[in-house]
């Protein structure tokens, strides 16, 4: 099937009152990052919907299969288009719903005509068209009020356009154009589903994670990027920050009690996280925290940790099941990386009974005993710091790099 271009609907866009513009070139500019590798992409927007265009069948399939993950999309119709001619019309028609598994179905053709100087009127037109694609095509039935397939006919002076498939997309808002968050993503299968939720609803996310060798090895970290790499696909660059973590967990062991040592732990990466923010101009930090799902995740195990820092601590999955988030991790495709066993930094020091109950004036008590500011500042700025997509085949050049 030859499609010619692709009708999107923006959703939750047209809410919106003045901004509207401007949320309309962010998801233009969006899917021009995305698709930066077709050649022939043409985008025009029009008040209510945009247009996407290439003469090339294999980019138009590239669109057909990769939009659904660009978020600030309701859904999409592939369009054909023919010569305004009766003949032309029928043909076309015909061709389009053969492309789908139309036996038993019900059918309806709906003809807009804009050229009214086409000498069929509507009704007429429609009549045409449906009894010649019945006959065509045996096995349907007429059903005016949803119908299993209805194909679309939109009749202009220049052309005649069709589409009969309606394809859902990511919904919510393009990527952007709610400000840049920080994430805490660690390789589980939490906080990649966070970013996602994030960017979701507009936001860029960058991300940080805590790194100590040799007590998580470089596979951890591996998995860690190749999340970054599978999530970038929904909202753009990805800019990871790793950070040296090893030094403060050890310190952290010594310095205080052992059943606290995992809100410290916590404490401190959110203090760190907290100085990346600000350098990155990031308007606040995410994780992929969750109530009551391990010791860390009591609301006052949460009360303590945000202790450290006034920003806005954002836990998109706080009320989610696990099997609810499983399941978009699934969808995303992350689940499969996130359940490779590898030690995460903060496995391999949790302590037999942490402690679900921290109170915050006890965990300024015991960390008040260390001077952890330097070791903070030094692992901030020994900081590692990589961006996301990399391109996936590497050539021969870059590796002399
Ligand atoms: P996840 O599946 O995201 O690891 P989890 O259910 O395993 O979450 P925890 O391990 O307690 O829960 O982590 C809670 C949150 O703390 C994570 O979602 C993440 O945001 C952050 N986090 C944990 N470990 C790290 C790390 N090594 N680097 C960065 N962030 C981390
Ligand atoms: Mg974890």
């Amino acid at each position: 099937m030859k499609w010619h271009e692709i009708l999107v609907r923006y959703g939750e866009i047209t809410t919106k009152g003045r901004n509207r513009n401007q949320f309309i070139n962010r998801l233009r500019d969006n899917i021009k990052a995305t698709f930066k590798d077709l050649d022939d992409m043409k985008i025009r927007l029009e008040r209510d919907r945009m247009y996407i265009r290439s003469s090339s069948d294999e980019e138009m399939e590239q669109l057909i299969q990769r939009l659904p993950d660009v978020f600030g999309i309701q859904s999409f119709s592939p369009v054909a288009e023919c010569p305004t001619d009766l003949d032309a019309m029928k043909a076309l028609g015909k061709e389009i719903v053969s492309t789908l598994d139309y036996a038993g179905k019900s059918f309806k053709v709906n003809v807009k005509r804009s050229f009214k100087r086409f000498p069929l009127e509507t009704y007429e037109l429609n009549r045409e068209l449906a009894s010649y694609v019945l006959t065509e095509l045996p096995g349907m039935t007429v059903e005016m009020k949803n119908p299993d397939i209805e194909l679309r006919v939109e009749v202009r002076e220049e052309a005649t356009y069709m589409m009969v498939d309606i394809i859902p997309g990511a919904a919510g808002l393009p990527v952007g154009s709610n400000g840049k968050a920080l994430l805490l993503l660690s390789g589980g299968i939490d906080s990649p589903v966070a970013a996602y939720l994030m960017m979701k609803r507009g936001v860029t996310v960058e991300a940080i994670h805590f790194f100590s060798p040799p007590f998580t090895s470089d596979q951890s970290l591996g998995k860690v990027k190749e999340l970054c790499q599978i999530i970038s696909k929904f909202g753009g660059k990805v800019k990871l920050h790793v950070i040296p973590f090893t030094e403060i967990q050890q310190t952290i062991q010594q310095a205080v009690p052992k059943n606290v040592t995992m809100t410290t732990t916590r404490r401190l990466m959110m203090k760190i996280s907290d100085i990346v923010r600000s350098e990155t101009k990031c308007k606040a930090l995410v994780t992929g925290e969750n109530l009551g799902q391990v010791a860390s995740q009591t609301l006052d195990s949460l009360a303590a940790i945000n202790a450290v820092t006034n920003t806005p601590i954002l836990r998109p999955l706080i009320t989610y099941d696990k099997l609810e988030i499983i399941d978009i991790a699934q969808k995303i495709g992350t689940y499969e990386t996130s359940i490779v066993p590898f030690e995460d930094c903060c496995t391999v020091f949790t302590p037999a009974n942490p402690k679900t109950k921290p109170r915050v004036e006890k965990m300024e008590y015991y960390e008040s005993f260390t001077d952890f500011d330097e070791m903070i500042a030094k692992a901030v700025r020994n900081r590692e710091i990589h961006t996301f997509p990399k391109k996936e085949v590497v050539s021969d050049f870059d590796d002399l790099l």
